[in-house]
Formats: structure tokens, C-alpha cells, sequence
């Protein structure tokens, strides 16, 4: 099948596109052939605002040179080298510079990095280590993951069972011994909130009606998104990721933050721990680590969880775990350079420097027709609009695709237009995004 008139277009039969409608992507493809900056330009020349830095993760821009010369350089200096019993310096260089910028202080410091390819594989590892956390302290009836609903962390086996969306769980098979806290989604109590509500802190408690339901003795760790992104940008409410915090201490219980979206300055800090002042006990990040170019994740854990499993005979193997790509040359050359723009052009605090016009600018649709709720932090914005009576997710979907076609890409979660646009996002960028889903909306009805 090759239904894109155009020259050079690729036959689309082969390619099983991921979380995707494939059959009906197929009739209609949306493709993308280079970006630059700010814009995407399609297979027909048009160019597209990026309001989504990717798929959260683009917080440089696009095409950053940097970044590919020195992924180029590395290639050509050592391409590959085995992650297993090897090392190679520019893994070491990467850790460092990542521990610089890790939240905490003393034991608490999350300054021990391992290596992934991907968020999911970060969520899974934070899991693993977890577990051999508890076994190694003398807690090995620690078994039970705690997640929450609406919680997305990946597709993994780990993810998904301490995940709480119902399409990604309900066709598989879950982990045992995992439970949820509730969601803290509460449009009764706040609705149209610039950052944090003020309502809900007490939905932590949550976690203690589950320590009284298991007994804290089963309970290894519990995994939260400080802010969900992709189940409509969830805000957690003033004093909730405290209050968790202070449950998980007093039980002894791992706090986990998935900061696969927040790390890398989407909130206007380096991570959502420092903007809450919440430190957990592992941190699970990937997407802006590498600005997107290369796939790469990395768990980030304290020195007390990482110097519990320092202990046995010298040359014992710690942690029975492991990627053949943790670590890679290219992936680390890609994650140091980022890193290197990130800081040497102060882009999370442009991120929160632009936060009070970007809410005004997403706070300015509210009056829109079938806008339920807002919800904004830092970079980040829900629009809720109610679905249609006949299919959740179909209103969203055709607002998604109003405003592709008027030259902006938004992403969609059921009917929440999710956006988190590169933090070199300029003030009338930020309007024209604002602009062009106001006018979908209208269109849309
Ligand atoms: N955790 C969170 C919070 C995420 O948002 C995502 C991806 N959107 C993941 C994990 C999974 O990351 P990946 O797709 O790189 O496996």
C-alpha cells in the first residue's frame, strides 16, 4: 500500500505503528520528514508548531547540532563497547554531570545513575531495585508495588501493573501483589487552577488505608507521576506528594517519582522534586535526558538504597540487572550535550520564567465551547473538554487534527488536549498555540 501521492513516499504496509490506530493512520498517514527548532515541516511542506516538544521530550527545540555532531564524534571514537564487567569514560562523565544536578541532600542525594534505553525500562528497573532494596536490608516480604489511577508508566510488565490505565492493563496479564492508590483528578474541589489545587492533599492518605489493608511489612515501594502527563495532565494538589513522602518514611516504604515527563526542566526546575521539594527515595527519568535524539532512560537512586546492595563478597554481581545498551557511547554523547544547552542557555528557568504568560494564554480558553476544565504547571497544560455522548475521545481526536491542519501539533489523551511545548518556546509562539486550539475548538463544536 503506498496511498501518499508524493514522490519518494514510503509503502506503509510493514511498519506496526505503536499506540497507534494503524488502519485508520494508513488512509490518512501524518507524516513528518525534518524539524528545525520550533516547526516540523510534513511530507507536503507545511510546517507545524510543536506544541508537545515531541512526545514530551524535545525541551531543546529540534535539530540541535550539538547534540548530533557530538552523538557523530562519539560514533567514530568508540561506537560500542560492552556494558556488562566493561566500562567506557564517557558513561562515568554522564553520571557525574547527572549527579550534580540530582535532588537531596547527604544519604538522600539521588546522585547513583543507572542506565536504560526508554522510560518504560526506567520504571522497570526502579521497580527491580526497589525490591532488591528491601531484600537487602532484611525486608524481603517487601513484595507489593503500590501505583495509582491514571497512573502511566510505561508498557513494561512493572508499568503497566503499577499503572492505572484500564486499556493498557486489561488485555494483559499483571504482576501479582500490586494496588492503586486513587487518582487525584477532583473536578468537584478544583477546576480551571493555575499550578497546584488546594484541594486533595488528603487522597495520600490513600497509602495509609493500604498499608491497614496489606500491612506495611508486604509493601516495597510506592510509584507516583509528581505530575501525570499522559492521562490529562494530572497537578498534584498542595501538600499531596508531602504528605506521601512522610507516609512511605514512616513505613518504610520507597518513594518512587516517575519523572519521565517533569525531569529535564518541564516545571521550571531541573525535576519536579526540586520545584515540590519532595525528594524521593529513586527517580525514574529518559525523553528530555537526550532532548529526544537518542533513546536513553536513567534511574536515578539515593546512596542509601544504592550502598544497601554495595554489601556481599567484592566480586559478587550487585544487582542481577541490566541492558545490553545501558550506558551507551552514542546515548551518553547525546544526554552530555543536552545537557551542556540546557544549562549554558538557562532553559529551565525560561521554562519558569514563561510560566505566568503561558497559563494566561492557556487559562484564555476557558470560555471555549465544551472546555470542562485547565489545568497548568511549569510547561504544562490540560485542556479537558467533555466528550461526546457517543464516543469518549472523538472530540479530542477531531480538535488533535484541526489544529495539524492549521499548523500546530497538540497531543491528545481520551478529550484532554495535553501540551508541553520545547522550553525555547517563544512568547508569540506560545500565543499562536493558544490561538489555533482556540479557533479548533470553535470549528470543532
Ligand atoms: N513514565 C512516564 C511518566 C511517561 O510519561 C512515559 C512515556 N510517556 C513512560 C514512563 C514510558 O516511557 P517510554 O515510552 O520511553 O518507555
Amino acid at each position: 500500500m503506498n496511498i501518499v501521492n508524493k514522490p519518494n513516499a514510503p509503502v506503509l504496509d510493514s511498519f506496526w505503528m505503536p499506540f497507534t490506530a494503524n488502519r485508520q493512520f494508513k488512509q490518512a498517514p501524518r507524516l513528518l520528514v525534518s524539524a528545525e527548532g520550533m516547526h516540523y515541516t510534513t511530507d507536503d511542506g507545511r510546517k507545524v508548531l510543536d506544541g508537545t516538544a515531541g512526545l514530551w521530550c524535545v525541551n531543546a527545540g529540534h535539530g540541535r547540532e550539538r547534540i548530533a555532531t557530538s552523538v557523530g564524534e562519539q560514533l567514530m571514537r568508540l561506537d560500542y563497547a560492552p556494558s556488562f564487567q566493561m566500562g567506557h569514560p564517557i558513561a562515568f562523565d554522564l553520571a557525574e554531570r547527572l549527579a550534580e544536578i540530582a535532588p537531596g541532600e547527604g544519604d538522600a542525594t539521588l546522585d547513583r545513575i543507572f542506565y536504560t534505553n526508554s522510560g518504560s525500562e526506567s520504571v522497570d528497573t526502579a521497580l527491580k531495585i526497589a525490591l532488591a532494596y528491601q531484600r537487602a536490608i532484611g525486608q524481603s516480604s517487601r513484595t507489593r508495588l503500590i501505583g495509582r489511577e491514571r497512573g502511566y508508566h510505561g508498557v513494561g510488565f512493572g508499568g503497566i501493573s503499577v499503572g492505572g490505565i484500564v486499556n493498557n492493563r486489561r488485555v494483559f496479564s499483571q504482576l501479582p501483589g500490586t494496588d492503586h492508590l486513587r487518582h487525584t483528578h477532583d473536578p468537584e474541589r478544583n477546576s480551571f487552577v493555575k499550578g497546584q489545587p488546594e484541594h486533595g492533599a488528603d487522597l495520600a492518605d490513600d497509602l495509609e488505608r493500604l498499608v491497614a489493608l496489606h500491612g506495611a511489612e508486604t509493601i516495597a515501594a510506592c510509584i507516583v507521576e509528581p505530575v501525570a502527563g499522559s492521562t490529562g495532565v494530572l497537578i498534584p494538589p498542595k501538600g499531596y506528594l508531602e504528605r506521601l513522602r512522610e507516609i512511605c518514611t514512616k513505613h518504610g516504604i520507597l518513594l518512587i517519582f516517575d519523572e519521565v515527563i517533569t525531569g529535564f526542566g518541564r516545571l521550571g526546575t531541573p525535576f519536579a522534586a526540586d520545584r515540590i521539594g519532595v525528594v524521593p527515595d529513586l527517580m525514574t527519568t529518559a525523553k528530555g535526558l537526550t532532548n529526544g535524539t537518542v533513546p536513553m532512560g536513567a534511574v536515578f537512586a539515593s546512596r542509601t538504597v544504592h550502598d544497601a546492595l554495595m554489601h556481599g563478597p567484592e566480586a559478587a554481581i550487585e544487582l542481577f540487572h541490566g541492558y545490553t545498551y545501558s550506558g551507551h557511547p552514542a546515548a551518553c554523547a547525546a544526554a552530555i550535550a543536552s545537557l551542556d544547552i540546557y544549562q549554558q542557555e538557562g532553559l529551565f528557568t525560561r521554562a519558569a520564567e514563561l510560566e505566568d504568560a503561558w497559563q494566561t494564554a492557556i487559562h484564555g480558553l476557558k470560555t471555549k465551547p465544551n472546555v470542562i476544565d485547565i489545568r497548568t504547571m511549569g510547561l504544562v497544560a490540560g485542556i479537558e473538554l467533555s466528550p461526546r455522548p457517543d464516543a469518549v475521545g472523538k472530540r479530542g481526536y477531531e480538535v488533535f487534527l484541526d489544529c495539524y491542519q492549521n499548523g500546530v501539533m497538540v497531543r491528545v489523551t481520551a478529550d484532554t488536549i495535553a501540551l508541553s511545548p520545547p522550553l525555547i518556546v517563544e512568547p508569540d509562539q506560545i500565543e499562536q498555540i493558544a490561538a489555533t486550539i482556540g479557533e479548533a475548538l470553535d470549528r470543532v463544536g
